[in-house]
C-alpha cells in the first residue's frame, strides 16, 4: 500500500475524459488498495483514478460517508442510470484544496458499475453520498465542480485556490 500525489485542478488529466476499462487485473486491484488509503489519509469522500494522474473510468468511494462508518468501495466504469429531485450542498475536492461551493446535484441517484471481482453492481443512493458519488463521475468525464458555477463565482474561486497554492510554494 501507498500513499498516491494527488494531482490539483491545473493539471490538464483532470479535463481528460477517461478511458472504460476493459480488463482488471492485479495492477488494478493494486491501483485501488493505494487510492483507498490516500483518501482515508487526505481525509477525503472519494478519488477519481484520473485526481492521481491516470485517466480510467474508476474511483473510490466512501458508501459509509452517511453513518460515520468507513466503507470505502471501489467502482468500475460506473455510470448514473436515473436521478430525482435536485438540492444544493457545500462541496470541495482534494485536486482544489481549501475551496468550498455550493452545487446543485441531484437528491437521489441510481448507479450501476462493476466490482474489482467483475462483477456488475447496482445500488441507490441519497444525500450526501448521491453528492459525492456525483461528483466523482464528474471527474471521469473532466469536470470539475466549479464548472456549473457562474464564471464571475468561478473565478473568485480559483484565485483563492492560486492564492493558496503560492503560500504553499513560498
Ligand atoms: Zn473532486
Amino acid at each position: 500500500m501507498a500513499l498516491l500525489p494527488i494531482k490539483n485542478c491545473l493539471d490538464p488529466v483532470l479535463r481528460k475524459q477517461c478511458q472504460i476499462i476493459n480488463n482488471i487485473d492485479g495492477e488494478l486491484v493494486t491501483l485501488s488498495e493505494d487510492m483507498i488509503e490516500t483518501t482515508l489519509a487526505a481525509p477525503g469522500v472519494g478519488l477519481a483514478a484520473n485526481q492521481i494522474g491516470i485517466p480510467w473510468r474508476l474511483f473510490v468511494v466512501n458508501m459509509g460517508v452517511e453513518t460515520d462508518k468507513d466503507n470505502l468501495v471501489t467502482l468500475i466504469n460506473p455510470e448514473i442510470t436515473a436521478t430525482e429531485g435536485s438540492e444544493m450542498g457545500e462541496e470541495g475536492c482534494l485536486s482544489i484544496p481549501d475551496v468550498i461551493a455550493e452545487v446543485n446535484r441531484a437528491t437521489e441517484i441510481e448507479v450501476k458499475a462493476i466490482d474489482l471481482n467483475g462483477n456488475d453492481v447496482r445500488f441507490e443512493a441519497k444525500g450526501y453520498l448521491a453528492r459525492a458519488l456525483q461528483h466523482e463521475m464528474d471527474h471521469l468525464n473532466g469536470v470539475l465542480f466549479w464548472d456549473s458555477l457562474g464564471k464571475v463565482k468561478r473565478d473568485i474561486l480559483k484565485r483563492k485556490f492560486k492564492k493558496k497554492l503560492k503560500e504553499q510554494d513560498a
